[in-house]
C-alpha cells in the first residue's frame, strides 16, 4: 500500500512511544496536526526519521516523517493536496 498517495480515512494503527523518543503528539504543521506515533525507523537505516500519524483538519490522516514534520510549510492530507490542485470553481 502507498500511504504517500492514498488517502487515509481510517486511523492507522498507533504504537506506544518508547521512554527515550521525544513525543510530537499536538505538534502542529499547517493543517496536519500529530496524534501518535506510526513507526520507528532504525536511524542507520534511514536518516529521515520516525513515521508519525497526523490528522487533517478535514478529518482524514496522513503520514509524516519527524524531519518533515520539523520543517515549516504548507500541509495537508494527500485529499486536501488533490483538492487544492485540481479544484474547480462552485464544487
Ligand atoms: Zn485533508
Amino acid at each position: 500500500m502507498d500511504h504517500t498517495r492514498t488517502p487515509l480515512l481510517t486511523r492507522p494503527p498507533i504504537r506506544p512511544i518508547p521512554a527515550d523518543m521525544p513525543s510530537l503528539i499536538g505538534l502542529k504543521r499547517d493543517q496536519l496536526t500529530v496524534i501518535g506515533l506510526y513507526a520507528v525507523i532504525d536511524p542507520k537505516k534511514s536518516k529521515h526519521g520516525t513515521w508519525w500519524v497526523c490528522r487533517c483538519t478535514c478529518g482524514a490522516y496522513a503520514l509524516r516523517r519527524t524531519q518533515k514534520l520539523k520543517k515549516p510549510g504548507h500541509d495537508a492530507c494527500v485529499r486536501c493536496h488533490a483538492a487544492a490542485a485540481g479544484q474547480s470553481p462552485g464544487t
